[in-house]
């Protein structure tokens, strides 16, 4: 059976001519490796030369990736979805004995861990609400008890605010920085291996008043990435757009987090030999700019700390949340979104195309216009997800790769750490 396959414009001349003045300094500005400005992502937000804007994030895609897209096996806890604070974008949180709330024994934790398992998951991705009652042990236990039971399946767990929240109620709360420190030194001694990218939203205090105002700001998101970072946990990214913010808020977004990963990759830059330009390390240059290497990854020289791997750009779905009379953002929105977070996000190696929020025909899509990752697997994803879909969304492998390879791509399995991973069945090692 033929398959339908879709080829993209990949090299500079196929590109298209800019009908907008203002992208001919930006298109310059990426062919030559140069880091783009506020100003030029906000062009990039609203020139009506999309396919320019699409196919300039497949060329810098394809600079880091070549056609290699990733996927993983994984599965999601969400152990409960019981918080108190109450977000109003938030459809996933409940308050105590409020109908549809739950929270996992360690038993059940033990239960899926040990699934995931079988099944032959190379991650599990634990998060939750802020449980008003649940101890600091609860935590620490549910992390030694995977451990024990499932060591080969890499932890993956707790947004920043329920860092924060960990925190409170694990009483180290002296210094706010040293705490959050502290208190993640005890998770990774219980098995955490590295943080989510969610509760990002938008870094912007108005967005934050406006609806998540009890949630934490940006400085503190940032200070526990940071923290996690520096005691060499890896992390992801995420930005939840398309409710109240404005585009230039999202940018605002995207410049803090470039910035702090400028901070972060600094001594191993100088280590790869990787010119920066005022304290700016830019990944996505053409080949000759990188004399060694272009990926960070763990344990190679000068890089002690861990770093943000992916962004994760997360579109706004208002059904059943209290922001339910917006409209959330439509396709072409989503696609120039990851586009332009592959163009700005210059220093940050991957960008996901989170197929449960995306839907596995956009994130094709999407693959062709900067993403590089599609996600896994996932069983069993509370949070949020499409109209219309269960809570149980799973996709199989076969599905993952076929989907990569009509939309032009050589499928690899990663582990969380993108190390690739060779697989037979329910068995698999990975290549370091
Ligand atoms: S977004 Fe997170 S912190 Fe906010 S209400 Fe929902 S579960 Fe709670």
């Amino acid at each position: 059976m033929s398959m339908l396959h879709f080829e993209p414009a990949t090299s500079q001349e196929a590109l298209p001519s800019p009908s907008d003045p203002r992208m001919v300094g930006i298109v310059e500005r990426v062919l030559a490796g140069e880091r783009l400005s506020a100003e030029d992502g906000l062009v990039l937000y609203e020139t009506p030369d999309l396919h320019l804007v699409c196919g300039l994030a497949d060329i810098v895609r394809r600079r880091l990736h070549g056609d290699v897209a990733w996927y993983n096996v994984n599965r999601h806890i969400n152990y409960s979805n019981i918080c108190a604070l109450s977000c109003s974008f938030c459809a996933f949180h409940r308050k105590k004995g409020q109908d549809g709330a739950y929270e996992y024994s360690l038993e059940q934790v033990k239960e899926e861990a040990l699934k995931a398992d079988a099944a032959g998951a190379t991650e599990l991705h634990i998060v939750g609400g802020l449980h008003p009652k649940l101890p600091f042990e609860y935590y620490t236990n549910m992390l030694s008890t995977i451990r024990e039971c499932a060591p080969r399946l890499h932890i993956k767990a707790f947004t920043a605010v329920e860092i924060v929240h960990l925190q409170r109620i694990s009483r180290r709360a002296r210094m706010k920085y040293e705490g959050i420190v502290e208190v993640l030194r005890d998770l990774k001694e219980a098995g955490l291996q590295s943080l989510p990218g969610g509760g990002a939203e938008v870094f912007d205090d108005r967005v934050h008043d406006e609806v998540f105002k009890t949630k934490i700001k940006s400085d503190q998101w940032l200070d526990v990435h940071r923290a996690a970072h520096e005691i060499g946990l890896n992390s992801n990214a995420t930005m939840l757009y398309g409710h109240v913010e404005k585009r230039p808020e999202r940018i605002h977004h995207m410049e803090l987090l470039r910035g702090q990963q400028d901070r972060t990759l600094k001594e191993w830059a100088a280590a790869q030999d990787i010119g920066t330009v005022n304290g700016e390390v830019v990944l996505t240059g053409p080949e000759e700019m990188y004399p060694a290497k272009r990926m960070p990854m763990p344990g190679q020289k000068g890089l002690s700390t861990g770093y943000f791997q992916t962004i994760i750009p997360l579109p706004f779905f208002p059904n059943e949340s209290e922001l339910e009379y917006l409209p959330g953002p439509t396709g072409l929105e989503n696609l120039r979104t990851i586009a332009v977070s592959r163009l700005m996000l210059d220093n940050i190696p991957h960008v996901k195309a989170f197929w449960i929020m995306q839907t596995l025909d956009m994130a094709q899509l999407m693959l062709q216009n900067g993403a590089d990752d599609i996600d896994g697997t996932v069983v069993w994803y509370d949070i949020t997800h499409v109209e219309g879909a269960s809570t149980h969304q799973e996709t199989t492998v076969t599905d993952l790769q076929r989907s990569i390879r009509e939309a032009g791509f050589e499928p690899r399995e990663r582990d969380t750490l993108y190390r690739v991973v060779k697989r037979n069945g329910s068995d698999w090692s990975t290549s370091e």
